[in-house]
């Protein structure tokens, strides 16, 4: 049987990460943090001093990343993710991350039964055929207080207005850029996570994904 394929999307800091490692403990599956990819595409890209325009330059960046550069902590600065969502307007860039995407949540690592992708496509574009979309929303302020105090937990300095801001132009052109912009698909789940706490949040994907057709032809008795 392929693997059961749940796709999570949405802004930043909406609380995808969250639910995406939550259910990953939860049922024993492969979790991929896509937003990382494009993050390490950027600091990539940052350290060989592109110049935010070149879609060649990008491409081939993005045809020679490593696992050194998925691993590289500067990937969480706000720079980088600023790096990432300039590169990731770029159609062929995106062509060419999506196929390890994909390859992903056909033959999730290590066996595992089934696969969770967390990123701003997944239910649109990596995989429409997913059995279980779901779709994150929360205030812009809220989403950027929750960043800031990861910032924070992290020893990263920065200051709460920066942090609304970079928040906002990210929102701003995920959502407006031709290919594969922030949206929901058509049988995507919505939930708004503003005043829920990462339990509630996990308690109600659990609660859809138990009772998908999909989920339950899994787990015959
Ligand atoms: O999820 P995260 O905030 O780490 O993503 C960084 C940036 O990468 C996003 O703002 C977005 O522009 C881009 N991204 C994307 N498609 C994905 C995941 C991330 O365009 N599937």
């Amino acid at each position: 049987m392929s693997p059961l394929v749940i796709a999570i999307d949405g802004p930043s800091g909406s609380g995808k990460g969250t639910l995406a490692r939550g259910l990953a403990d939860r049922y024993n599956f492969a979790v991929l943090d896509t937003g990382l990819i494009y993050r390490a595409l950027g600091s990539r890209l940052l350290r060989l001093g592109w110049d935010f325009t070149s879609e060649d330059f990008a491409v081939q960046a993005a045809q020679g990343l490593t696992q050194e550069d998925l691993d590289n902590p500067d990937n969480r600065l706000d720079t980088v993710a600023l790096a990432a969502s300039r590169v990731a307007t770029f159609s062929r860039v995106r062509a060419v991350l999506d196929q390890y995407q994909r390859d992903f949540s056909k033959a999730p690592p290590g066996g595992k039964t089934g696969a969770i992708l967390d990123g701003r496509d997944i239910g649109t574009v990596i995989c429409p055929d997913a059995p279980v979309k779901l779709y994150l929303v929360a205030e812009d302020t809220i989403r950027a207080k929750r960043r800031f105090e990861e910032l924070q937990s992290r020893g990263i300095k920065g200051i709460y207005a920066d942090v609304l801001d970079d928040i906002r132009a990210r929102d701003k052109r995920d959502k407006e850029r031709k290919t594969s912009p922030l949206c929901p698909a058509k049988d995507a789940l919505i939930l708004d996570t503003s005043g829920l706490t990462s339990k509630e949040v996990l308690s109600w994907a659990c609660n859809i994904i138990e009772s998908s057709p999909a989920f339950k032809a899994r787990h015959k008795a």
